[in-house]
């Protein structure tokens, strides 16, 4: 904060200069170093008045290659379908770019009404494109195994693209056999992205089965639960 000395350092492509504000006596300025990257700007156009355009040139064995953020390894088909962009690309030294292929995006199978692991009794199920976390357990796993039940799921905004590891509470006969998560109740069941039963994936909307309703079936099923073979296709905007 004693600004005795401004400074910018700075390069093009052909050139690099480094431009230092000062005086003798030492008295302060009163800019900082946004007067020395004007000055700098100023002086480099004239210096490069001339010269073509170019782009900075890597040198080196470096290569640049596109990789899914969340696994670090190639992306897939499924690690492109995340709605929240998880490919970037980076600059790896040679030989060091991942072979592997992202394992942190798979498809699960949930309930299409809870959007939890499907149990045998759930009626619709649907493939929900979801996230392993590399460290291998859900936000959901995490504060429950800390007993972090004060921290809403809600606040967690990644928590939904998780893989469930707790199964759907409502056809549920066998807790035990099928763990419910205590977050079940408050547990949002919008549903950023699935599969839906014809292999699309369809993307920003909460879970709905598929529409087979058909008029001649009451809506108290009673004991006749609707067939979950009768699934039609759910033509959604492409
Ligand atoms: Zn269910």
């Amino acid at each position: 904060s004693e600004r005795y000395d401004v400074w910018f350092c700075g390069l093009t492509p052909q050139y690099s200069a480094a431009l230092w504000i000062g005086n003798d006596v030492n008295i302060p300025m009163n800019q900082g170093s946004g007067a020395a990257a004007t000055l700098w700007s100023r002086i480099m156009q004239r210096v490069c008045a001339g010269l073509p355009r170019e782009e900075f040139q890597m040198r080196g064995d470096f290569v640049t290659a596109t990789v899914d953020r969340i696994s670090g390894k190639l992306p897939t088909s499924l690690s492109t379908s995340d709605p929240r962009g998880t490919l970037v690309s980076d600059i790896f030294i040679e030989g060091t770019v991942p072979t592997e292929y992202d394992d942190a995006h798979v498809l699960v199978t949930v309930c299409a009404d809870t959007g939890y692991l499907a149990t045998p009794y759930c009626v619709d199920t649907v493939s929900k494109l979801a996230v392993i976390r590399p460290n291998g357990s859900s936000w959901e796993k995490t504060l429950v195994n800390y007993s972090m039940y004060s921290v809403g799921l809600r606040s967690l905004p990644d928590a939904i693209y998780d893989a469930p590891e707790f199964y759907c509470p409502e056809h549920n006969p066998n807790p035990s056999a099928y763990p419910i998560s205590p977050f079940a109740p408050e547990k949002e069941v919008d549903n950023p992205f699935y599969v839906d039963p014809s292999g699309n994936v369809v993307t920003g909307g909460a879970i709905t089965p598929p529409e087979d309703e058909e008029p001649d079936v009451p809506e108290d099923y009673g004991n006749n639960p609707p067939d979950p073979q009768t699934e039609e296709q759910e033509d959604e905007d492409n």
